[in-house]
């Protein structure tokens, strides 16, 4: 994870380092350093803490210089501190490095260091980098800008793991070397400067024409011209220059106190926006113009594979129920983390689809190559088109969900169900479903936003109820049919930012050992919209306040069955029963998120977290 911001070419380059960071601490925010080139010397700061933290130091010790380059850690190997906080240095003194990924064989690599008398600073992976990189440049008579590239080259070959890395060097003046692989990294190319940053958000109003750097992609800047290099030494494919999607713009919190809170209340519109000029009333099916494939092609499919991590994963489930029921197509969900290792049996008839909001999460673009190598057919359905498994995937869906800056997922969670529920639409119409059932799914699907915004109106009595159980020392979440996945959803979310344990089970398993743990003090969260296992829930309610359980129940406008029986009763709009997930998940974002203000916990940058997790 972490964020790394560089760039060349203006005297001041400060502003845009400090800026840049702060807009990338979504990826990491346990701590924070800069170092720029002023005069022929290297000069760095780094504290411990968010980048606010870095401004501070940076305001009693200021700096001044170009290059300079940038990086919000989330740590992977060594603890929070301010030596193993990045830039880092080579053993010279006079080469800078920052770095986003993890290197694998970092220990080898760091013992031939030690044996030829290298001595580190860090406890970091990230060091060994600095030091063969300096140490190559070092060997190398010419010690001038290609030579610093040859470098990277050398190094670079023999690294396992993921990578973006951005170099100054004290000998080289104004040049700035970057390059990545399995690790973000945009070039932004402006009249009289240029950046890099793990994302485009960073560049937003800085420059308008960024390059989406390739896996092993090498680039050299010198604040005027820029020239694009590979690790192996073949020719780099020619850049394509685009415009930041405007989409980067909107990172405000508007009139919300946190980001999280704004996005929870986004919903209606990202969902209308991921729907729009996807549902086609005529044809009573949806259309994804990315997925460059036929129907017939489609039809020939015996089976989708979903994958992703964390709260996409959930989604994914949730998919299953929704694809499965309306297309009859067998679905199977894996985390990526397990399938990538997994020697699962992948044929040409299985779609694999690559769920990631980022696009860049390194365990789900391991399971997008693992599945192509095998021949499968690849779809990527991410947030970020522009993302590396986005341009991977023989085709996406683009979640079109805009800038999710709060680091627990909420609008993009929501926008993957809405992209699943049309893929089983869009499926269901070139199999078994007929015109009219398209229709009313279509329908249906219409209805969605409103009835999400409608849900939305129960925010204060949801505060209401966060602010009383705030104190609980254990939740359980339950909830049967789609609405199971939900339940984990709504556990996970408020583990996430609340850090109060909470699991989240199929109702029915309740007395296979969950039941063990009821008590008066152990509040159950029951999703019991009416539906078809609605009379199922309610005996799992009954189970649970014969032992005396507290509970909060999610069920429908106009019952009162809940209502009698439950602690606090939570009734939201009646809905189609597919759509239940949907709303069901508003009410337990929205619990997770007052929950941890009651608390007082940091909403948008939960402790130990990142948003992006590009690391395995
Ligand atoms: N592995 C490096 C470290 O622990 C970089 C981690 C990251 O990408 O955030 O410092």
């Amino acid at each position: 994870m972490c964020g790394i911001v560089g760039t060349i070419g203006k005297k001041d380059t400060l502003p845009f380092l400090l800026e840049g960071l702060g807009r990338l601490e979504y990826r990491g925010y346990d701590s924070a350093g800069v170092a720029v080139l002023s005069g022929n010397e290297i000069h760095i700061r780094k504290s411990v803490g968010g980048v606010s933290q870095l401004v501070q130091t940076v305001n009693e010790q200021p700096l001044r210089g170009s290059p300079g380059i940038s990086h919000t850690r989330w740590a992977t190997h060594g603890e929070v501190t301010e030596e193993n906080a990045h830039p880092h240095l080579d053993a010279s003194g006079r080469l800078a490095l920052v770095h986003n990924g993890v290197v694998e064989n970092h220990k080898h690599l760091r013992e031939e260091l030690i044996g030829r008398g290298h001595v580190f600073r860090s406890q970091t992976d990230t060091e060994v980098l600095a030091h063969l990189i300096g140490e190559a440049f070092d060997q190398n008579s010419e010690r001038n800008r290609p030579a610093l590239i040859h470098a990277m080259q050398e190094t670079l070959r023999h690294v396992r793991g993921t990578y973006a890395i951005a170099i100054i060097h004290a000998d080289l003046g104004e040049f700035l070397a970057a390059a990545r692989s399995g690790s973000p990294l945009v070039l932004g190319i402006g009249k009289d400067a240029q950046f890099i940053a793990s994302d485009a958000v960073a560049l937003d109003g800085w420059v308008d024409d960024v390059i989406y750097m390739k896996d092993q992609d090498i680039a050299a800047l010198d604040g005027e011209s820029f020239h694009l290099a590979t690790v192996s030494g073949s020719a780099a494919s020619p850049p394509k220059l685009r415009k930041i999607e405007l989409e980067a713009r909107a990172t405000g919190k508007g009139r919300f106190a946190h980001h999280m809170l704004k996005e929870i209340h986004e919903q209606p519109e990202t969902l209308r926006e991921a729907m729009k000029g996807r549902l086609d009333l005529e044809e009573a099916t949806a259309r994804f113009t990315g997925l460059h494939r036929s129907n017939e092609q489609l039809r020939d499919l015996k089976r989708i594979i979903l994958t992703g991590c964390g709260t996409t994963f959930h989604a994914a489930l949730t998919g299953e129920y929704l694809i499965e029921s309306l297309a009859r197509i067998p679905v199977e969900c894996d985390y990526a983390s397990e399938f990538r290792y997994r020697n699962a049996p992948i044929d040409p008839e299985t779609a694999v689809f690559a769920m990631s909001q980022s696009g860049e999460t390194a365990d789900t673009l391991a399971a997008l190559r693992e599945s192509k190598r095998k021949g499968a057919l690849t779809f990527g359905i991410c947030n970020n088109v522009f993302s590396t498994i986005s341009r991977e995937s023989e085709g996406g869906i683009g979640l079109r969900a805009g800038v999710e800056i709060g680091v627990a997922a909420t609008k993009t969670f929501t926008s993957e169900l809405v992209i699943l529920s049309m893929l089983g639409l869009m499926l269901g119409r070139i199999r078994d479903l007929s015109h009219s059932d398209g229709e009313e799914v279509i329908e249906n699907l219409q209805s969605l936003p409103d009835l999400v915004a409608r849900t939305l109106e129960c925010n204060d009595l949801i505060a209401g109820i966060a602010a009383k159980y705030s104190k609980t020392r254990n939740f359980l979440f339950m909830g049967r049919q789609a609405n199971f996945p939900i339940a984990l959803e709504g556990a996970l979310k408020m583990k996430e930012i609340t850090y109060i344990p909470a699991t989240g089970y199929p109702s029915a398993e309740l007395k296979h050992g969950v039941i063990a743990l009821i008590n008066e003090e152990t509040p159950s969260i029951v999703l019991a919209p009416q539906d078809d296992v609605f009379e199922k829930n309610i005996s799992n309610i009954e189970e649970i306040k014969a032992r005396r359980g507290p509970v909060i129940a999610l069920g429908t406008h106009g019952d009162s069955t809940l209502r009698s029986l439950c602690d606090e009763t939570i009734l939201l709009p009646a809905a189609p029963v597919f759509l239940t997930p949907f709303l069901n998940t508003i009410v337990l974002q929205l619990l997770a998120y007052h929950t941890a203000v009651a608390l007082g916990c940091n909403v948008d940058k939960p402790r130990n977290l990142a948003k992006s997790v590009t690391v395995e």
